[in-house]
């Protein structure tokens, strides 16, 4: 039995909450806690009843150590899961130290003012020393490795679907299907329409951040950057059918790249609708993708913040979004001295994610994996001093808790590779 602490009350977390609350054998308590309390209020409202859980709510701002350190002094929990922003990585994991309590989270630090003296200075020289130049990186976070093995706790990283179980799948493979991996896609295919010109699955500030950033691969050790949308492939996927990809930076082909370099090349592809990406295109050629602050009629605003406000809110996605997601890897490599190649893949239905929890399947598939995270992490299943992400420990319990916890997966020999 356990205590979990949920900071952040958004699209990801009112799926990671659901599942706290269906999973009330090993979460008896849960406190959710983020900047908007209502929010919270009216999930416990919704959930209290229907679960075993006993859930209480709290204001807070994860930005502030101080405060998030009290209160998670006074709550006492076993862990807190962090699915607020990746801008408040670094803050909650402070606090989590300073209260002695392990630490949990779906993306890896970025800063929120990417035109902040002090970072860019440290971002400018890892463009350079390492060839990629994503806002985002694991180096931040990665730096807290002595701090949470001398404090004896645990920092998951990275346990939404991708990175978290894409990674898990990578291990996975490992384990039980190859004797050394040889190259790993990572394929992204979201099927689902929602009936909108343009809208984003998740935050719309991190997503577009994300996509409209230069794509960049592992080859040999080493980065390989490329303009923006510039690799595409066409992929045929099953429950969607053949989608367009787009070969982006994303952050698990960093930490595979450090915790399997014998893996020769990582990539990782993305579908887009060719509308998503015209009206991607206009709004970053207009400067409305900008994050520094502009001053219009003596109000500073963030140009993409602003844009934010202005597109539908992912939450409510839930009930327009119909058709499938499909995410997976496909693995390349040898096993007994022969070539084998595998495909490990969910597929996941935006209705009836919506059916079951209220969420569109974006939101479904990761804060599925962030809950299983936490679970593993209470129990003491993937417990160990020190920061990891989800390819460090062992696959299986990660792979059975998906099958028993709503993302079923398939292992395909033989698929279509990417060229
Ligand atoms: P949302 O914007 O829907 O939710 C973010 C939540 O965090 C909101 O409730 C927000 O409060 C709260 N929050 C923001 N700032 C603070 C703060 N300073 N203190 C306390 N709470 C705060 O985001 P999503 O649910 O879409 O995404 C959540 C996380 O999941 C992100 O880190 C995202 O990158 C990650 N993600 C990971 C994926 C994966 O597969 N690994 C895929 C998709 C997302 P308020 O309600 O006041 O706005």
């Amino acid at each position: 039995m356990s205590k979990l602490m949920i900071i952040g009350c958004g699209g990801v977390a009112s799926v990671a909450i659901h599942k706290v609350c269906q999973n009330d054998g090993v979460f008896d308590e849960l406190l959710i806690a983020s900047r908007t309390v209502s929010k919270c209020d009216a999930l416990k409202d919704k959930l209290q009843g229907q679960t075993k859980t006993k859930i209480t709510t709290a204001q807070i701002d994860a930005d502030d150590v101080e405060a998030l350190t009290k209160l998670i002094k006074e709550y006492q929990p076993d862990a807190v899961l962090n699915v607020a922003l990746p801008y408040q990585d670094l803050t909650i994991m402070d606090a989590c130290l300073a209260a002695g309590v392990d630490y949990i989270d779906t993306a890896n630090y970025e800063p929120e003012d990417t035109e902040d003296p002090e970072w860019r200075k440290i971002y400018d020289k890892r463009c350079k020393e390492l060839g990629f130049s994503a806002y985002f990186d694991y180096s931040w976070q990665w730096a807290y490795e002595d701090k949470f093995k001398q404090a004896g706790l645990t920092a998951l990283l990275g346990t939404g679907f991708d990175p978290g179980v894409t990674s898990v799948f990578a291990a996975y493979a490992k384990k039980h299907y190859f004797d050394t991996i040889d190259t790993i896609d990572i394929l992204d295919c979201n099927g689902g329409d929602h009936g909108y010109a343009f809208a984003t699955n998740f935050n719309p500030e991190i997503n577009l951040r994300e996509v409209s950033a230069p794509g960049s691969y592992m080859e040999n050790g080493k980065w390989v950057e490329i303009p923006a949308m510039s690799i595409k492939r066409e992929y045929d996927f099953e429950g969607v059918g053949k989608k367009d990809m787009y070969l982006l930076h994303h952050e698990e082909i960093e930490a595979l790249g450090r915790n399997m370099p014998e893996v020769k090349r990582i990539r990782f592809f993305m579908t887009f609708g060719q509308s998503y990406l015209t009206h991607m295109n206009c709004l970053e050629n207009v400067g409305m993708l900008s994050t520094t602050p502009i001053n219009y009629n003596g109000q500073e605003i963030v140009p993409i913040q602003f844009l934010k406000a202005l597109l539908p809110d992912p939450a409510s996605l839930g009930p327009r979004t119909k058709g499938k997601t499909n995410i997976g890897c496909i693995f390349t490599g040898k096993k007994d001295g022969k070539e084998r190649s595998i495909y490990i893949y969910n597929v996941c239905d935006h209705q009836e994610c919506y059916k079951e929890v209220g969420s569109q399947a974006i939101s479904y598939t990761t804060g599925v994996p962030a809950m299983i995270g936490a679970m593993l992490v209470v129990t003491g299943q993937w417990k160990k001093p020190g920061v990891f992400t989800t390819d460090e420990f062992d696959p299986d319990p990660y792979m059975d808790a998906l099958n028993k916890w709503g993302l079923p997966w398939k292992v395909v020999e033989n698929p279509v590779l990417v060229d």
